[in-house]
């Protein structure tokens, strides 16, 4: 690519916002024929234990869009203080509950809780996060029943944008058990050669600038730059990062910083992503933005997979 190009190419934006709420349209209709047809409305109830501001905002916005769709909800907020055997005794009264079909615990939990106990203790039935070791099973074999609502929303904006998976170089940076791995394993069962990154690869660049289709799941603020990008490549940015510095929004957005600025200035922060936006620009053919990108499918997955459990523990 020539540097007169790579100043003036843009990506096509990815838009996650779209696919989302289509998703979420097509819940709600299935939603309003299990009323009419089976008298089921499925419910979701989530847990947040502590009182940290990001945790908090995730579960409000599952709580409303479970609203929006029409799924019954109840949010189980617990004090810091709570013990594991306090949150198992919740998650027992709730896994014996007919009728709710839906549990997630929303992580991370405060640093006491074994997260591991916690997630085994959840039915796997109503593991509408996928996240139990049974679902991972079922995933790895190839026999998905509850995927991971990040990557599991990845697939389907690619497939919403008839981007091509088979055969094709895709990398995942990140080997998370909630992002990485399965999105590397979605990706292997739609044939592509798949490549998982993570913090000990060496000249992580090196083999990024080989993917055709590159996921970034780091937590690390615009880490992806131009050389870590094929010319042409798809790049999914899942990372969200609150950025509050305005020097470092300067370095990251360049040109388009001052609308950031304003955000900060009205929200006290900006959400970025794990790769630089104007780097991605230059160099790739199509790219999420963040925000407006992967965030609304996690969420509109969440609905999917809730209406998934009711039908299966109803048999309908
Ligand atoms: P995580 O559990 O912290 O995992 C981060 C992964 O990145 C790890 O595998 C780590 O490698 C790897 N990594 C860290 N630094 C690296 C580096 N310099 N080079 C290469 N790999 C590196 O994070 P996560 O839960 O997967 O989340 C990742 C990001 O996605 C976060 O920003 C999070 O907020 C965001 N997220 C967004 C959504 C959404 O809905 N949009 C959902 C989930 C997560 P090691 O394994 O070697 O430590």
């Amino acid at each position: 690519m020539s540097t007169e190009n790579i100043q003036t190419a843009s990506a096509q934006l990815l838009d996650g916002t779209l696919v989302a709420n289509q998703i979420k349209q097509q819940v709600r209709r299935d939603i309003e024929e299990m009323v009419l047809e089976h008298d089921v409305r499925p419910c979701l109830a989530a847990i947040r234990v502590g009182d940290d501001p990001a945790s908090a905002v995730y579960v409000r916005n599952k709580i409303r869009a479970s609203e929006e769709v029409g799924i019954r909800s109840e949010h189980h907020a617990l004090p810091q203080s709570t013990s594991a055997v306090e949150l198992l005794d919740v998650i027992h009264s709730l896994n014996s509950r007919r009728d709710v079909d839906g549990i997630l615990v929303q992580l991370p939990l405060p640093s006491e809780i074994a997260e591991g106990v916690i997630v085994e203790a959840v039915d796997p039935s109503k593991d509408v996060d996928g996240f139990h070791p049974v679902n991972v099973g079922y995933l790895g074999l190839g026999r998905p029943v509850f995927v991971p609502c990040t990557p599991a929303g990845i697939i389907e904006l690619l497939e919403y944008h008839r981007i091509e998976m088979r055969g094709t170089n895709a990398c995942v940076v990140g080997r998370s058990q909630i992002v990485g791995r399965p999105m590397a394993q979605l990706l292997l069962q739609r044939d592509a050669t798949v490549t998982i990154c993570h913090s000990k690869t060496r000249d992580l660049q090196a083999v990024t600038r080989e993917a055709d289709l590159l996921v970034v799941a780091i937590g690390h603020a615009g880490l992806i730059g131009r050389n870590h990008i094929k010319p042409g490549a798809i790049v999914v940015d899942v990372g969200m990062n609150r950025l509050t510095d305005p020097g470092e929004i300067r370095a990251m957005f360049g040109r388009d910083a001052e609308k950031r600025l304003e955000i900060v200035a009205k929200r006290g922060y900006t959400l970025v992503g794990d790769v630089n936006p104007v780097a991605a620009d230059e160099m790739a053919g199509k790219r999420t933005p963040v925000p407006g990108g992967v965030g609304p499918l996690t969420v509109a997955m969440l609905m999917k997979n809730t209406v998934t459990a009711a039908r299966r523990r109803r048999g309908i």
